[in-house]
């Protein structure tokens, strides 16, 4: 029996606003504990609310960036329950009336024979709400410590359909997603100080099957590849149940990196036992269609209309596209490298095959590379007018990254310059031919594959320096003239 897996996301992103949803306390990251408070956001007895005007338009902007329909009229609820880093005891949120509703987005994934495909994943909403302050256990005796400075800094919920079917589409929605935020400057989505979040719903169903299986929600996700590996934790788990005869029972489970385990928290809560009602000190409010047409405007490229571009203007792949916009500081730094005049397709091969290898083995970004733009571009010319192999060029590139010299500069001092010299390559041709006659012969009775023996050995003998192609055609023409 096989199963299928069906997932959706719910993200939290923290919307880069200077103060929060309801009051104007500051959302610095680092502040002294309850420092950044106010009778607003501690809820005190008589104070008031007041939407931040910016936080809306960084959720619209989003909204409209995932393709949502930004609603006419919007309205906020309070969502009860009780808990020590929530002093209202209640989150003001939206129930029924969300910033935006629907929408999609487009993830890039690869199959189980690593061809790529293109997918849609639904969005089935995302709304504003205020985040919960933080409790703070570890490293204190007696009780915990609640710092307040997080509440009512405005997140935004994206909330997915249950469309994704593996927890690799789940990682690249993720990654989609993200690059969406950052185009937007909306968020850098760093998962370790809290400015995105994700829970994962996931649950498992006889391939064939219709319906959906019963979910469990997975939280305490702090990384892309927890997701990924939670996700993958929890498709075996509830198959493994199913497959023993028992159930799987709603409820939520924690995440534990450590052990690489879930961990079942309650038994899941249903949207009645929050009591949602509408919040009576913000009124409910039109936004009207110019406001929505004025936010539009402000839409930056996005990564799939980069992806398109780079399609169209460069001849990229889908994939070799995809994988450069999705980090917009890649795919900055790959259009720096564009500014100076280099075959487009074989940046992209440089930076996708050599220079990321490099950067993750050296534990860097492409932001902290030692290589920048110019000198990567410096190398690649070096390949187009032929002063060096591409072979000689994997090697100049190491070197580059150690060094911080050009890549002139390190094939001048190593004399790895590409030797183009007819005669020379002749001389060196003439002896490989000598020392290998049955190759010779071999290659002289139709056997191709032969010549490649002897271009290798000629590539050998030069330390790779000789031109390859020149290498080929001159032993061609030594073995069989009329060629
Ligand atoms: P709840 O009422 O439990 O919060 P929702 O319908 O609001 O559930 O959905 C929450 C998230 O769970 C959404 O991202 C949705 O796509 C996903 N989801 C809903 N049903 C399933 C299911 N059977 N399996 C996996 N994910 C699901
Ligand atoms: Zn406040
Ligand atoms: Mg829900």
């Amino acid at each position: 029996m096989t199963y299928e897996p069906v997932i959706g996301l719910e993200v939290h992103v923290q919307l880069g606003t200077k103060s929060k949803l309801f009051c104007s306390c500051p959302t610095e990251f680092g502040a002294e504990p309850n420092k950044n408070t106010c009778p607003v956001c501690l809820g005190w007895p008589g104070s008031l609310p007041v939407l931040n005007e910016k936080a809306l338009q960084l959720a619209m902007k989003v909204g409209l960036a995932i393709n949502s329909h930004v609603s006419e009229r919007l309205k906020f609820d309070r969502k009860n329950y009780f808990y020590p880093d929530l002093p209202k005891a209640y989150q003001i949120s939206q129930y029924d009336m969300p910033v935006n509703n629907g929408g999609k987005l487009v993830i890039e994934g690869k199959n189980e024979k690593g061809e790529p495909y293109k997918k849609e994943i639904g969005i089935t909403r995302a709304h504003l709400e205020e985040d919960a302050g933080k409790l703070l256990h570890e490293g204190i005796r007696d009780g915990s410590l609640v710092d307040y400075n997080r509440a009512g800094v405005p997140l935004l919920e994206i909330v997915s359909e249950p469309d994704l079917r593996s927890p690799e589409e789940a990682y690249e929605y993720l990654v989609a997603l993200k690059a969406i935020l950052q185009y937007l400057e909306v968020s850098e989505c760093n998962m370790e100080l809290g400015e995105l979040r994700c829970d994962a719903n996931v649950s498992v169903r006889k391939t064939g099957e219709t319906k959906f299986g019963t979910k469990a929600e997975i939280k305490n996700l702090n990384s892309f590849k927890a997701v990924q590996k939670a996700i993958h934790y929890e498709i075996k788990r509830q198959t493994d149940l199913i497959e023993a005869g028992e159930r799987v029972v709603q409820e939520t489970r924690l995440w534990n990196d450590d052990k690489s385990q879930t961990f079942s928290m309650r038994s899941k809560e249903e949207a009645h036992d929050y009591r949602y009602f509408p919040e009576p000190d913000l009124v409910p409010f039109t936004i009207s269609r110019e406001a929505v047409e004025k936010i539009r405007q402000t839409l930056p490229e996005l990564p799939s209309q980069r992806a398109e571009r780079f399609i169209k203007n460069f001849g990229l792949s889908e994939y070799d596209a995809y994988v450069l916009v999705e980090d917009k500081i890649l795919a900055n730094y790959y259009e720096a490298c564009l500014s100076h005049k280099v075959n487009a397709k074989l940046v992209s091969n440089w930076i996708q095959s050599e220079l990321l290898a490099l950067l993750n083995l050296n534990k860097k970004t492409i932001e902290s590379s030692p290589v920048k733009p110019g000198a990567l571009a410096g190398l690649i010319q070096l390949i187009e007018n032929n002063t060096i192999s591409g072979k000689i060029a994997k090697d100049v590139l190491p070197l580059m990254f150690e060094t911080g010299k050009s890549a002139a500069d390190i094939v001048k001092e190593k004399g790895w310059v590409q030797v183009t010299d007819t005669k020379l390559i002749e001389e060196v041709a003439e002896r490989i031919i000598a020392a290998n006659p049955k190759s010779a012969e071999d290659f002289k009775a139709g056997k191709e594959q032969a010549l490649g023996f002897l271009v290798g050995q000629l590539m050998k003998e030069t330390k790779g320096k000789a031109n390859p192609k020149m290498a080929n055609e001159i032993l061609r023409k030594k073995l069989i003239p009329s060629s």
